[in-house]
């Protein structure tokens, strides 16, 4: 199920244009427009989850177990990647500003000190 008022709902549809890195069924992993270092790249369910909370536990399987694939194509992009934050900020307090559930995937790269 899709929120008509969401940004990211919205990318799903392809009504707001966005770099897609990986899709299925389940997800869609696509280039976030503020990229922290190159490659970083956000994981989303295809349905409206607003937050870690809301999950039901057949899809936190489904999604969880597609990050560490979607992180290795990510890491595989590019042989500088020697290493990788995965973020999920939920909540406003935790510094979440959209809300639909998303994993951030940060690439690192050696001396990459000034993102810090
Ligand atoms: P924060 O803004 O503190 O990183 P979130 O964890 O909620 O909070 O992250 C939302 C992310 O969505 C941000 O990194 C932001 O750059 C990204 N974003 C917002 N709009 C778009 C868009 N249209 N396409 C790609 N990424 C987007």
């Amino acid at each position: 199920m899709l929120d008509d008022d969401c940004i990211f709902c919205k990318i799903i549809k392809g009504d707001i244009p966005s770099y897609t890195v990986y899709e299925d069924d389940v997800v869609k992993a696509f280039l976030d427009i503020s990229q922290g270092t190159p490659g970083h790249t956000l994981v989303i369910p295809k349905t409206h989850v607003p937050d870690i909370f809301a999950y039901d536990e057949t899809l936190a399987e489904q999604v969880f177990a597609r990050i560490p694939k979607i992180a290795r194509a990510v890491r595989a992009s590019n042989p500088a990647i020697t290493g990788m934050n995965i973020v999920n900020n939920n909540g406003t307090v935790a510094y979440q500003s959209v809300f639909h559930s998303h994993f951030h995937l940060v690439p690192r790269y050696t001396d990459d000190d000034d993102f810090k």
